[in-house]
């Protein structure tokens, strides 16, 4: 059973630390800020066991070195963008199986925010780390990617269980709620969110995880009909 802590670091991004109950292993996904990293591992006996890279960005990738110096930690990213991440001690494709303590993730190859986007799910636990292809009622920016490319992505990580918890990179999630309040008005379950989510943020507290069945009800791109409405609602968002 893999369990997931969302770590605020720099301005908005998350950090997110697993744990794997049954055999004691800890990893960390998107690790960019040492400082607050360093004190939520010693905070845990000081083990880091792997490190899971969504993608190149810095604000993902920027303490990677130092923590792996540190702990030893062995280092996963996409294979195809290999040249551009830290160096990687695993280099992943679509549909590999990463062994994380008792459990494991699976691979699922999610291009559109940049080329080389990777996520992670981990069965045991239900945790999807998804980096910046998937936020709380929003997804990411097209950097690198076509709206078909981030289309296919979203469906591939719509096809996960409904009570999966989406582990994005971001606090997004109030200017979200606002874009999709704004195209999506008259839809109770993404009233009912914009409830939650202004009680918690109000309460100084992660709006994620999520559970993806919540996104897919509420979440404007996910409720796209298909690749030309999702470009239609992403460049909507873009100049929102
Ligand atoms: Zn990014």
């Amino acid at each position: 059973m893999v369990s997931a802590t969302p770590l605020p670091i720099l301005k908005d991004n998350y950090a997110w630390l697993l744990v794997d109950a049954a055999s004691g292993a800890v990893g960390l996904v998107d690790p960019a800020e040492e400082g607050p990293l360093i004190a939520a591992i010693e905070a845990r006996g000081g083990r880091l066991d792997t490190i899971f890279l969504t993608h190149h960005h810095a604000d993902h990738v920027a303490a990677t070195e130092v923590l792996k110096g540190r702990y030893g930690a062995q280092v996963v990213g996409a294979a195809i963008d290999i040249a551009r991440l830290p160096r990687l001690d695993l280099a992943v494709n679509e549909g590999d199986r990463v062994p994380f303590g008792a459990s494991h993730a699976e691979v699922l190859f999610v291009p559109g925010h940049t080329r080389g986007h990777a996520a992670y799910y981990f069965p045991a636990g239900g945790v999807l780390a998804c980096g910046d292809t998937l936020f709380s009622l929003g997804c990411g920016r097209l950097f690198e990617g076509t709206a078909e490319e981030m289309f296919a992505s979203l469906r591939k990580l719509a096809a996960l269980p409904d009570e999966t918890l989406v582990c994005c990179g971001h606090e997004y999630t109030e200017s979200n709620l606002r874009f999709a309040l704004s195209v999506d008005p008259d839809n109770p379950a993404l009233q009912r969110r914009a409830e939650e989510v202004r009680a918690v943020r109000a309460a100084g507290r992660p709006t994620v995880p999520s559970r993806l069945g919540e996104e897919k009800a509420c979440n404007p791109f996910l409720r796209a009909r298909d690749a030309a409405h999702f470009a239609e609602l992403r460049a909507r968002k873009d100049r929102f």
